[in-house]
């Protein structure tokens, strides 16, 4: 594979920014490689600077549930860039997201638009201690919700690739009120609300865990924290940046019949633009400034390119979901298939999954990190030699597309099934 442009920009890249990327995963460390630089994508497939095509399972890591360029998306956003990129002010867009948002997700009875994930995580997490006035929070090890101070403590994605379990430039103050919990063990819960029960504000958790590799919930473990939190006046924040209209077009709270007290959502939310969520019960919501003491705003939150993308695709979504959600389970089937066939350990929910590399079950971080990394570098070039673009990553998701045709499918399943 030709590399050279890529390699060129990189070094260029370096002199910039720090590893010379945005974000962390993107730098390919832990692959022992040096990022494509990428010049196009289209429908399933993306292309790099050197002319090199694949086929795309990282999907921007999550948002592109429909693919590249969906037609509609694209439209709606060069639509609304015909009337400005912001305004700073009320358009009727946003009641129209808003208004998709919550009757697919009935939980979310008032939410507010944000720019990123972390930020909606953030503000959500102000909303719960501002309602409940308590401090304290339980988040898991190896669930990770951005990286706002409070929350780099054992986080997944980025940190557990580069193995920096706490971030530096957080004063002690900061994390002292994070409590860690391991994710599908309610018994460790169950210890942290014994001890202050009455102190935590609210327990955060990816309802199926996706950045320490794809990590589904055990039967009974949401339910169980939504009695636990019920039972203190501790509040339920699902974070669904990932499985938000990914995992059901009602989310993973839909699919595991579990209602949180407050939502975050990305990601797909947006479209592929900078546009996430964060809502919930009224009464919480109604804490939010300035109805409330609540401190949130945002320059461009619900900015009008970004909603006119998640408007087009929420309803592309709603629209198809009798083929889109049962297509993706189709497809996605096929490629566990595979990974079984090759041999590997894989997790898997709907149009989610990560084949790891260990024998044991992964049920949480510490079976997560039991995970070969090395062989999993080895697992990476290989695909990405022969035209699969999944993540430079142990520790993330795969992700299927609608976009991903059947003849896709077919070569990414032979590719998996070659790996030795
Ligand atoms: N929460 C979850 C579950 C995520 O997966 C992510 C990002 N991958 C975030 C929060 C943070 O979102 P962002 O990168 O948009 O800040």
């Amino acid at each position: 594979m030709n590399t050279t442009q890529s390699e060129k920009l990189y070094a260029q890249a370096l002199d910039f920014m720090p590893s010379g990327v945005n974000s962390p995963v993107r730098a390919c460390r832990s692959v022992g490689r040096t990022p494509l630089f990428i010049d196009r994508a289209e429908g399933s497939k993306i292309y790099d600077v050197d002319g090199n095509e694949f086929i795309d399972y990282i999907c921007s890591w999550g948002p592109n549930i429909l693919g590249h360029k969906q037609p509609d998306v694209i439209k709606a956003v060069t639509s609304a860039c015909q009337n400005g990129l912001t305004f700073g002010a009320c358009h009727s867009g946003e009641i129209e997201l808003a208004e998709l948002i919550r009757k697919n997700m009935p939980s979310i009875e008032m939410l507010r638009l944000v720019n990123s994930g972390t930020e909606a995580v953030m503000s959500a997490i102000r909303a719960a201690r501002g309602f409940t006035k308590r401090d304290k929070i339980v988040k898991f090890e190896g669930c990770y919700h951005g990286h706002s101070d409070g929350l780099l403590v054992k986080g997944g994605s980025g940190l557990l690739t580069n193995s920096i379990p706490n971030s530096a430039g957080v004063p002690k103050g900061y994390t002292d009120t994070t409590l860690l919990a391991k994710y599908n063990d309610e018994e460790s819960v169950q210890q942290l609300f014994d001890n202050c029960g009455d102190e935590i504000a609210c327990v955060i958790v990816e309802p199926c865990a996706a950045n320490m590799g794809v990590v589904p919930p055990k039967k009974g473990f949401l339910k169980f924290l939504r009695e636990i939190t019920e039972k203190h006046g501790s509040l339920l924040i699902f974070d669904e940046v990932i499985t938000g209209f990914r995992l059901s077009l009602g989310g993973a709270q839909k699919l595991y019949g579990v209602k949180p007290d407050l939502t975050t959502l990305g990601k797909i939310v947006g479209g592929g633009m900078p546009l996430a969520v964060y809502g919930g019960r009224k009464e919480i919501m109604e804490c939010v400034a300035p109805l409330g003491s609540v401190y949130q705003a945002g320059t461009l939150s619900g900015n009008p390119v970004a909603v006119g993308a998640g408007i087009a695709t929420l309803k592309i979504l709603e629209k198809n979901k009798d083929s889109i959600y049962p297509e993706l389970e189709r497809k996605s089937a096929k490629i566990e298939n595979a990974m079984k066939n090759a041999g590997l350990n894989v997790n898997r929910v709907g149009s989610i999954m990560t084949a790891f590399f260990t024998d044991k079950k992964v049920v949480d971080y510490d079976t997560a990190t039991t995970a070969d990394t090395k062989r999993y570098a080895e697992y990476y070039n290989h695909l990405l030699e022969n035209g699969i673009y999944a993540a430079p990553s142990q520790f993330e998701a795969m992700f299927v597309s609608f976009a991903h045709t059947d003849e896709d499918i077919e070569k990414t399943c032979q590719v998996i099934e070659s790996f030795k």
